[in-house]
């Protein structure tokens, strides 16, 4: 399979490119670079079965051009924080709908009509107090970040009912691991060396989520592209467990051997505005296919904190 991917040298589309390179798959790893990372796909230079492209997905001509001949096209590029949208309104139109458009387009014209795509559960909105499935609605996001991915699913999905295509799009939980270079746990443990004797966290520290291991999340992205087979095939992609953010800085401390850290909220029910505070994904749709997660949430988070700490 020849797989054009996009985000490539991100935290999980790296990831996603290291697993479909040793299955025996050819990848376009496609990447501006705004956020990625060059040292992340330095194992694969020298593979024939790897193509770096530095290019962004705003150029519709670039995209055109170098799509080409591909089986399918994974697009995890966007832009990752979530806050950014308060200070930049016009960021997440940009990295959601319009660049998935010259995506879908430059797909139509070189005839490819697979897509997955990496959306998430900020999609849902502020939801009520129960696991959240595929089918509930109406889907009311609160951040700019959930309305790009919102609006980039619509997209794909008009693309598949208007032009044949085929889609996979995955609502992820919170991904951590790995490579990870941003997020509550690269937070706590940046703000932790700078002063040790005092945490400062967002909000009431009661927010709770589920935290997904990036190799789950990539083995679940695969697992659902080579088990299904409608036309769209719409996934959450999460765990069974959650986590409390201040469970999370008691497990950074407890890593850090620290000792008597002071925890300062900045207080409120939220860590920023447009963050959902509380969610739970029902997975028992991918679980039926088969597909299970390796770890819990708080496993999740432990074992992020130790990979992020050794791997500085
Ligand atoms: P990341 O920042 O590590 O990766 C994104 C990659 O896309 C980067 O390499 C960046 O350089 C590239 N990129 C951004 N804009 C681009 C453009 N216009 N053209 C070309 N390349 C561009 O982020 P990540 O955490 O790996 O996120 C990957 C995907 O998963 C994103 O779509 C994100 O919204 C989604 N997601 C992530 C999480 C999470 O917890 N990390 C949760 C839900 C959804």
């Amino acid at each position: 399979m020849k797989a054009f991917v996009t985000g490539g040298a991100g935290f999980i589309g790296s990831h996603l490119v290291d697993k479909l390179i040793n299955k025996g798959d050819f990848v376009t790893s496609f990447d501006n670079l705004s956020s990625g990372k060059k040292e992340i796909f330095k194992q694969h230079i020298k593979n024939d079965n790897f193509r770096f492209v530095k290019a962004d997905l705003l150029d519709l001509e670039q995209v055109k051009k170098e799509i080409k001949d591909h089986d399918v096209v994974f697009h995890i590029a966007a832009n990752p924080f979530v806050r950014l949208g308060e200070k930049q309104t016009r960021l997440d139109l940009e990295q959601g709908p319009i660049v998935t458009y010259n995506i879908l387009e430059s797909m139509r014209l070189n005839e490819i009509k697979k897509i997955v795509f990496s959306s998430s559960s900020v999609v849902y909105g502020e939801t009520p107090n129960i696991a959240i499935s595929e089918t509930y609605g109406a889907t009311l996001p609160i951040s700019l970040y959930g309305a790009g991915k919102l609006s980039a699913e619509g997209l794909i999905s008009a693309f598949c009912g208007t032009f044949n295509f085929q889609a996979w799009i995955y609502r992820f939980a919170n991904v951590v691991g790995i490579r990870g270079t941003h997020g509550v746990i690269v937070d706590f443990i940046a703000k932790l060396k700078k002063n040790p004797k005092e945490l400062e966290i967002l909000g009431d520290g009661r927010q709770q989520k589920p935290y997904l291991h990036v190799s789950d999340i990539v083995d679940g992205i695969i697992y659902g592209f080579e088990n299904s087979n409608d036309q769209l095939n719409l996934f959450n992609l999460g765990c069974d467990s959650n986590t409390t953010v201040t469970r999370i800085a008691e497990l950074v401390v407890d890593e850090m051997n620290l000792r008597d850290v002071k925890f300062k909220y900045t207080g409120g029910i939220r860590g920023w505005a447009g963050d959902v505070p509380r969610f739970q994904l029902d997975i028992s749709k991918i679980k039926k296919l088969g597909w299970k997660e390796s770890n819990t949430s708080d496993e999740a988070v432990r074992k992020a904190i130790r990979e992020v700490l050794n791997n500085p």
